[in-house]
């Protein structure tokens, strides 16, 4: 009896992962589709200055127009193309469009930086230095005004590799920070392995901030770390003005979340955000 059961829930287990496998197939198939019919779309989160709210720059984040569902995370998909043979022509394409994207917004005459997510393929396959120097060149754009954002699990191969790109990406001029900082298992030793421009401290410790007292001093501490490390910090997921306050007070100089600005289409961030930078660049 007992090997009737174990026999049964063998079968019950099998049928799950093929039906696991079936879902993945199906999506990665909608994705490679969504791609030809371009209804990816990049979004645009402003980065602030905290101490007067000023705008220094945005973070590209993707999104999927899904033609029933709306507007999709990336947390949805994203997990998916990174490991398809979608990866690499997706991650071309946001660096593409984020900066175009940016330059059009350089010869308008704004000084917004635009940051994107680097997917993990295009550390470790081809060679990123070239493809932003290509990039660059084809564009026009200011490599000041781009910045990549990198995180821990990027990081975890091929170091070798991985610092030698960086090098040459931060030759061209282009920043390059550390994403979701603290929320990995050795942010500390990357700190010291690879040279960063600066980092993000991740929202899980500055939602807590004026709550818990752990998070406040990991958040302290870790202000203090990047001054004396001289790297930028920019603190994720600011959703009131006491955390923003909070932040400044802890000697934070940049800051991203949604009381200063949801990610939205770029439209939308013109309006916002750029017409106020642009207005007040030109009344000036
Ligand atoms: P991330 O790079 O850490 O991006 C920040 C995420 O936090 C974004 O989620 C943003 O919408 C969200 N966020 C910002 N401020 C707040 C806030 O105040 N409160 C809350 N609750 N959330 C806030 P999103 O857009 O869903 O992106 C999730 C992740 O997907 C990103 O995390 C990034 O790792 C990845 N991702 C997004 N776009 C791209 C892309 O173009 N390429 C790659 N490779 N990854 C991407
Ligand atoms: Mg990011
Ligand atoms: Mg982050
Ligand atoms: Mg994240």
């Amino acid at each position: 009896k007992a090997k009737m059961t174990r026999r049964g829930s063998h079968v019950i287990f099998e049928a799950a992962i093929r039906q696991e496998l079936e879902s993945r197939l199906t999506l990665e198939s909608e994705l490679a589709l969504a791609a030809d019919r371009g209804e990816f779309e990049l979004f645009y989160q402003p980065q602030v200055r905290l101490i007067d709210g000023s705008l220094v720059g945005a973070e590209a984040l993707i999104r999927w127009k899904h033609p029933v569902r709306g507007y999709v995370s990336p947390g949805e998909f994203m997990p998916v193309v990174n490991t398809s043979a979608l990866s690499e022509r997706i991650a071309n394409w946001v660096m593409e469009t984020a900066c175009r994207q940016a330059r059009d917004w350089e010869l308008a005459g704004s000084g917004v930086r635009v940051a994107i997510n680097l997917s993990p393929s295009q550390l470790h396959s081809g060679d990123l230095a070239h493809s932003v120097a290509t990039l660059l060149e084809s564009t026009g754009l200011t490599p000041s005004l781009l910045e990549i954002e990198v995180t821990e699990d990027i990081l975890l191969n091929d170091e070798g590799r991985v610092l030698d790109m960086f090098k040459r990406i931060q030759q061209l001029g282009v920043r390059i920070l550390f994403d979701d900082f603290g929320t990995g298992y050795a942010s500390l030793s990357y700190l010291k392995k690879f040279p960063l421009d600066g980092l993000k401290i991740d929202r899980s410790f500055v939602s807590g901030l004026l709550s818990n007292s752990d998070d406040a001093a990991i958040v302290g501490s870790t202000i203090g770390l990047s001054k004396q490390l001289g790297l930028t910090v920019v603190a994720e997921g600011i959703e009131d003005r006491a955390t923003a306050d909070f932040l400044v007070s802890m000697g934070c100089e940049e800051g991203q979340g949604y009381f200063f600005g949801r990610p939205m289409p770029a439209a939308a961030f013109e309006k916002q955000f750029l017409a106020a930078e642009l207005g007040a660049a030109s009344a000036a």
